[in-house]
């Protein structure tokens, strides 16, 4: 079984396109996505059409709760703020309806989960960044794998013996205990490569692998700016910051 982790989509269509198109060739059997379908982009109609489409899991982003209205704004900054308010006029009742009913976190399989904060805390949509934001959600992580987002960076942590991490985009899991990955931003990365980030696991090969594919930054950029949302969400996503 070959899945595709999709996550941090944040309503960029072009991303979403460029991911789904490099996507089209690798025979992949099952879509699933770590949250945050909305906020900051242009177009989460369309983003969140696709992605209820494709995807058997996804899991609750704190801007698709906070779209949604479950999660209150008091933590987002002016610009995530912004954007989810013009979100919330874009969606139709039945969208933010889909987006409120989307679970903390989720089995992809027997051995797989999905959640996109941390997994020892997930409904404070903290980041797990450090080894000890690793270590306190592998304490309490039941199954050798597990998918993450939130803060667009990919990165992998892993057990064996002790504690480790990784920025190698193949991760071998028949070496390791527990593994933690981070796939990256489909359509606002953070580690200063613009290309849109997603990652591949294979159940047979025991490998996860992570990818990055370019795509119309420019013209993801131009939507955000004319739909009036804070011009810093469309400078962002040309330096992939
Ligand atoms: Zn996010």
């Amino acid at each position: 079984m070959r899945y595709a982790i999709l996550g941090d989509v944040h309503s960029n269509l072009e991303a979403l396109e460029a991911v789904l198109g490099a996507l089209a060739g690798e025979r992949i059997d099952h879509y699933v996505c770590v949250g945050d379908v909305v906020g900051y982009g242009a177009d989460p109609k369309p983003c969140l059409d696709r992605i209820r489409d494709i995807c058997d899991v996804v899991v609750a982003g704190n801007h698709d709760w906070a779209a949604a209205g479950v999660l209150s704004l008091e933590f987002f900054n002016e610009y995530a703020k912004a954007a989810i308010h013009w979100t919330r006029e874009q969606l139709p009742a039945e969208d933010i309806a889909w987006l409120r009913d989307l679970p903390l976190q989720a089995d992809v399989d027997r051995r797989t989960l999905l959640v996109h904060s941390t997994v020892h805390d997930p409904s404070a949509f903290d980041y797990l960044l450090t080894s000890y934001d690793a270590h306190l959600s592998m304490r309490v992580l039941k199954k050798p794998l597990c998918f993450v987002g939130h803060s667009h960076i990919p990165i992998t942590f892993m057990e064996r013996g002790g504690l480790g991490f990784t920025f190698a985009d193949t991760i071998d899991l028949a070496k390791v205990e527990k593994v933690i990955v981070n796939p990256g931003s489909v359509g606002q990365p953070r580690d200063e490569n613009p290309d849109a980030a997603y990652a591949i696991y294979d159940t047979v090969k025991r490998r996860v692998t992570l990818h990055r594919v370019p795509y119309d930054v420019t013209k993801a950029a131009d939507k955000i700016r004319a739909a009036g949302l804070p011009r810093p969400l469309a400078d962002r996503l040309h330096v992939g910051k």
